[in-house]
């Protein structure tokens, strides 16, 4: 099994890095993102999640009905902007998008993922508080400059009353193989890295952005964040898709079911 699992938010990657820029805050990227990535998951019959902000639910709640009927919605916070924000309420962030994610498609929500993965236990608290039941804000991987989480399990795990789902990372050494690397490495890097994970028992959980299936043009950000993004990662990600064929996708709502009832 693979869980696929997709990031839609307003592009704010200039603001993240402290610079203005008149393209922040628009959902223009990944709404269109989203309609290319919909025809890929659904020309290789495969069911994904997607971890919406309040936000873009607000501006495009139209199509993130049209995606809920197809694939699982969970919640990516309201303002996407928390790492190193000290100006961050984290409970009133987070309850809002709940509510604004739930009354667009009329369903509870029960996962979530931290805007730039940024995991802490006083999420996991107000995760309780708020009902939810899974978060995968852990990404288990090694990213020199940005973080060290080699130390954490690739497999669900809970913590209090949550089941932590983390993004996946290599068996060994624990290098990431999500977003701008597989869109900038060669594809056999992450497809050996997934087949290993797979042979491993171990389920990888993969995590791109809905932007990045736009060919987004920004001088503000560093080349890697944007290149080969648009029409070129559409087709390495269809050929990913149709490497693992024979592969069952499940959304993490799938994952948490499976846990609970294996205990
Ligand atoms: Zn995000």
């Amino acid at each position: 099994m693979i869980a696929i699992t997709i990031d839609c938010e307003q592009w704010n990657a200039p603001a993240l890095r402290g610079k203005k820029d008149p393209s922040n805050d628009n959902t223009s990227y990944s709404l269109d993102g989203n309609e290319k990535l919909l025809k890929i998951l659904d020309n290789n019959k495969v069911m994904a999640t997607f971890f919406v902000t309040g936000f873009f639910a607000e501006k495009e709640g139209e199509q993130i009905r049209k995606i809920a009927k197809k694939h699982e919605i969970a919640c990516h916070g309201y303002n996407h902007f928390y790492r190193g924000n000290e100006n961050l309420n984290l409970l009133n962030d987070i309850s809002k998008a709940k509510k604004i994610l739930e009354k667009t498609i009329k369903r509870g929500i029960i996962g979530f993922r931290a805007p730039q993965v940024q995991f802490s236990k006083e999420l996991i608290k107000i995760l309780e508080k708020l009902n939810f039941k899974y978060d995968s804000s852990i990404h288990s991987a090694w990213l020199p400059g940005f973080y060290n989480h080699r130390d954490k399990p690739l497999k669900p795990f809970k913590i209090g009353k949550i089941l932590e789902i983390p993004a996946s990372a290599s068996s060994k050494l624990r290098l990431p193989f999500s977003w701008i690397f597989i869109r900038n490495l060669p594809l056999i890097y992450s497809v050996n890295i997934v087949k290993r994970l797979l042979k491993n028992g171990i389920i990888p959980v993969i995590y791109l952005h809905s932007w990045e299936f736009y060919p987004v043009k920004n001088k503000s950000v560093a080349g890697y964040i944007t290149r080969n993004t648009g029409d070129k990662f559409c087709r390495k990600f269809d050929k990913f898709l149709r490497a693992f064929k024979n592969e069952k996708f499940v959304t993490m709502v799938g994952i948490y079911r499976d846990f609970k009832d294996n205990q």
